[in-house]
């Protein structure tokens, strides 16, 4: 799946998700929760529990060679989206940089699993300082730790909840730890962690189950205020620990968390983002060493990866001599397919009010320079939608015209392999996928129809960078009649859940891109190159909708 492109680079499930097959043919327990279905595809329920905690104690043994135990009242943890953290970590401390040093970490709440002390101690030879407050928790985290003979590297130590680091470090004057890490309770109160006001009423149930107790998942203030306690610890602590990370389940967190450090004086503050399947998380670490090394956030990366493929589509010779007979009604006709193609795009982007100007380009071909301000798009598609809604009384998911036309397996660039129509039950499902935790979900590609019908007010408030997969170099032929049917899949498709307003300081467009139309043998070909901007499946909806509304005006 495409999300998993965003995993940490060296995580062993990028590309690379669970064979469920050879996972349940090797181990009986697991085993008990795949269900093979007809055509022999083997899946996992991720609502339920026991099956969640099967796959990561499974997982946890047949890649790690770790025994572990789980109650199922407690917070289960996804062995990717663990991992992640800790290949983060090793950035932060430079790993690799002086290999005979041992490096202490501090792991705030370990949970029961005691999953990242476990996973460090077994790839990396760390020691740890694992806290908890939970009884439970902690006497199944020490089990956990003796049963996998890591007792020399990993201390499991019983906290009082009112402070984080403090206490645990007390006695230990002399330490220099090199990091400590947290999962932090995400959740403020019980509203909230059952979703309420934090997630959309529209946005379909989650697919995994939320296995964390209460003292686990709830924190007073939520993990604002628990990430500040740890901060507030840090101003006392200051060089007694290398680098503080905290890992945050609200993207929204980040800009408050960030202030905060900064009035404090912090001198070096950095920030990542973890995605895999329909999870995101963020995390943030800050040193009071000056001479630490920072990997850049992931922004800044980003635009230093080589640019990627085109968004394209084709227009047919005879979808282009079509499109000069109607424009041929208003203006002097432009004789060059590419000038008419041209012409109209141009009129699509001016009755959007997506400003663009013509740059120099080679021969035979026109070059827009595209900045979009405002997602218009949406709102056309919106509106029509809310007016057929209207009319047909009907409520929204399953007996939405749009969902049905997302179940369409002849969809091409948007769908997501790894969604069924519930959303729920992925065969063979993207590494990332295996939640089963306090995470909040992204919608994958296969929900996007559902949430075309959720008004982008509320939509604003969820996350939405990077959560869809870009169709790169997805390419739409027009002009066929399989091709009408394609085109109002894809329309169905196409992801608005955008926002309506730039967002962020500084920011004044949401996205640029260079729009080139040339020859394509007979045919006329219309690419996108990304620029900059907040999200590129922005642009994707833009080629969806410029695609739909050629077509629209050939077949009028
Ligand atoms: N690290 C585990 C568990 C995260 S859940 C994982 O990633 O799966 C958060 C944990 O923090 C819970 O187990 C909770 O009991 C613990 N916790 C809450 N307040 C704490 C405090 N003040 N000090 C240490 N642990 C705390």
């Amino acid at each position: 799946m495409a999300l998993n492109k965003s995993m940490h680079p060296r995580n062993r499930y990028k590309d690379k998700p669970p064979d469920f097959s050879y996972l349940a043919s090797k181990y009986k327990e697991f085993q008990q929760h795949v269900h093979t279905n007809l055509t022999g595809k083997v899946s996992l329920n991720f609502k339920e529990p026991e099956a969640v905690r099967a796959l990561t104690c499974t997982l946890l043994k047949e890649d790690f060679g770790l025994t572990i135990d789980i109650p199922l009242e407690r917070l289960i943890p996804t062995v990717p989206l663990r991992l992640n953290y800790i290949h983060w970590v090793e950035d932060l401390i430079g790993c690799g940089t002086n290999k005979n040093k041992l490096i202490r970490g501090i792991d705030i709440g370990t949970g029961a699993s005691c999953i990242y002390p476990l996973l460090g101690a077994t790839m990396n030879g760390w020691f740890f300082l694992a806290t908890e407050v939970d009884d439970m928790c902690f006497s199944y985290a020490t089990k956990n730790v003796e049963q996998n003979n890591l007792s020399d590297l990993i201390k499991v130590v019983k906290v009082p909840q009112k402070t984080l680091l403090m206490d645990a470090l007390k006695e230990e004057s002399e330490i220099v730890y090199d990091f400590c890490m947290c999962n932090p309770p995400f959740f403020a109160n019980q509203m909230e962690a059952q979703g309420v006001n934090s997630r959309n009423p529209s946005r379909p149930p989650p697919s995994s189950i939320n296995t964390g107790g209460i003292t686990e998942i709830m924190a007073e203030g939520g993990e604002l205020e628990f990430v500040k306690r740890i901060i507030h610890d840090s101003l006392q602590l200051k060089k007694r620990l290398r680098w503080y990370s905290c890992m945050l389940g609200k993207k929204c967190s980040l800009v408050p968390l960030k202030e905060e450090l900064q009035q404090q004086g912090v001198p070096k503050v950095t920030h990542t983002e973890f995605c895999q399947g329909r999870t995101m998380r963020w995390a943030l670490a800050w040193s009071f060493y000056e001479d630490v090394i920072m990997p850049s956030p992931p922004s800044k990366k980003r635009k230093l990866e080589k640019p990627r493929k085109p968004i394209t589509f084709t227009l047919l010779e005879y979808t282009v001599k079509e499109l000069r007979n109607k424009v041929a009604s208003s203006e002097p006709v432009p004789s060059d397919a590419i000038e008419v193609v041209t012409a109209v795009v141009e009129k699509i982007l001016t009755d959007l009010k997506v400003l663009f100007k013509r740059v120099p380009c080679g021969k035979d071909e026109v070059s827009l320079f595209l900045t979009a301000i405002q997602n218009s798009w949406v709102h056309v598609r919106r509106r029509k939608r809310d007016g057929a809604r209207q009319l047909r009384e009907l409520p929204r998911a399953t007996s939405d015209p749009f969902q049905s036309t997302e179940a369409d397996s002849t969809s091409q660039s948007h769908s997501s392999p790894n969604t069924g129509p519930d959303g729920a039950e992925r065969s063979n499902v993207g590494a990332g996928e295996m939640a089963g935790e306090n995470e909040e979900e992204l919608p994958a590609n296969g929900g996007n129809s559902l949430l075309s019908v959720m008004p982008l007010d509320q939509e604003s408030n969820m996350e939405t960078e990077e959560r869809f997969s870009s169709s790169d170099s997805s390419s739409t032929v027009l002009g066929t009649d399989s091709a009408v049917e394609k085109e109002k899949a894809s329309s169905a498709r196409a992801n608005p859940e955008a926002e309506d307003t730039p967002k962020g300081s500084g920011s004044c467009f949401l996205f640029k891109c260079l729009v080139n139309v040339k020859k394509d043998g007979r045919n006329a070909q219309v690419e996108m190159h990304w620029v900059e901007g907040q999200n590129r499946d922005l642009m994707n909806q833009l080629s969806t909708f410029l695609r739909n509304q050629i077509f629209k005006l050939v077949v009028s």
